[in-house]
């Protein structure tokens, strides 16, 4: 598998400071700020601060420091949000799974019902 990571892509870019986001949470190894254009109520984004294309790549090659911090934004994010009633947890990955920025980040997406996991293609 090819990870070659873009570093002009756009949540590099906020990493950097260059583009303002609307953080929730930071830690060491993970950045979490709501998605720009949310899906529900809670729209939250958590991403590595490491260089990582996608869950896989993420999964594969993060240090255990920097997986155990991506995961602990995720429970901050779960445990500040109203997500109490549930959420869905999503990661676009490449062409079939319609990716579109080339960094890896979890969608925490709840607050609402949300239907069934996927329709039909
Ligand atoms: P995906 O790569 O999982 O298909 O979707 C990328 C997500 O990033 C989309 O939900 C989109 O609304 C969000 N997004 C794209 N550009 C920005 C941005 O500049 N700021 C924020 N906060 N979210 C963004």
């Amino acid at each position: 598998m090819d990870f070659t990571y873009d570093p002009e892509n756009i949540f590099a870019k906020i990493l950097r400071g260059e583009i303002p986001n609307d953080t929730v949470y930071e830690n060491d190894h993970a950045l979490a700020f709501r998605d720009i254009n949310p899906q529900a109520p809670v729209h939250v984004l958590v991403i590595p601060k490491g260089p990582y294309v996608s869950l896989d790549h993420f999964a594969a090659e993060a240090a255990p420091e920097e997986q155990l911090g991506f995961m602990a934004a995720v429970a901050e994010v779960c445990r500040g949000e109203a997500v109490a009633n549930g959420f869905r947890a999503l990661s676009n990955t490449r062409r079939d799974g319609v990716q579109e920025v080339p960094h890896f980040h979890l969608h925490i997406i709840g607050g609402r019902p949300l239907g069934r996991m996927l329709s039909p293609a």
